[in-house]
């Protein structure tokens, strides 16, 4: 049997929020960021580990280990705490819309390949430009996803994957980046746009208004 353990990085800080807590554990629509993708994730998973951050004494679901000093070290830390996983479903706290329908097309999506990974397709045209602000081109949009979570793995995959130094952790703003680069196969699974980051207190608010709040 395949052992699937749901990974939550919440370990941040949320600064850009403005809250006095830890973004994961600011509440939306009367329970704790966090727990919405928990919740999500435990009727598919095995189990769910969460990563908060370190001294965190709120109450919210899941297993908890210590978040790390970046979000893959995060994940890391929670990748180290389930040795017995065959397959890893990585999920932001910072995104509380995830539908179980979601995570259960990434899991399907996962045949033949390392990593299968909700992404959006974006509506808006996008251009590249120098640090001068002068436009050096216009990408073609129709090959371009905004890449969201839940990011599934194979574990062994993703393992290998976060075996590198802390400056590449740091760097890294997903983990599929990092199975990317140690050479791993990846498709995009479509997703739709208010499967939403929580980022600031607008985001906040349209969290609450897509949830009829
Ligand atoms: O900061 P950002 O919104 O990109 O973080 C994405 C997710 O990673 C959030 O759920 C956040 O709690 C988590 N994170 C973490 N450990 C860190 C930094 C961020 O688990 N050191």
């Amino acid at each position: 049997m395949t052992v699937v353990v749901g990974i939550v990085p919440a370990g941040g800080s949320g600064e850009r929020l403005g809250a006095e807590r830890p973004k994961a554990f600011v509440v939306l629509a009367g329970k704790p960021l966090l727990d919405w993708s928990v919740e999500a994730l435990e009727p598919i998973c095995d189990r769910v580990v969460v990563a908060a951050p370190r001294g965190q004494r709120a109450e919210s679901r899941g297993q908890r280990v210590d978040g790390g000093p970046s979000r893959s070290a995060s994940v890391r830390n929670a990748v180290l705490a389930a040795p017995e996983a065959d397959v890893f479903v990585v999920h932001d706290a910072a995104r509380p819309l995830v539908t179980e329908e979601l995570v259960r097309r990434c899991i399907d999506a996962l045949e033949g390949f390392d990593g299968a990974i909700a992404a959006a397709r974006l509506t808006d045209t996008v251009k590249e430009a120098g640090g001068d602000g002068r436009v050096r081109r216009t990408l073609d949009r129709s090959l371009l996803w905004a890449i969201q979570t839940p990011q599934v793995f194979r574990a062994d995959v993703l393992r290998r994957a976060l075996d590198v130094d802390e400056a590449a952790l740091a760097a890294a703003t997903d983990d599929a980046s990092l199975v990317e680069s140690a050479g791993g196969s990846l498709r995009v699974v479509e997703s739709p746009r208010d499967n939403l980051k929580v980022t600031t207190a607008a985001d906040l608010k349209l969290a609450e208004a897509l949830l009829g709040c």
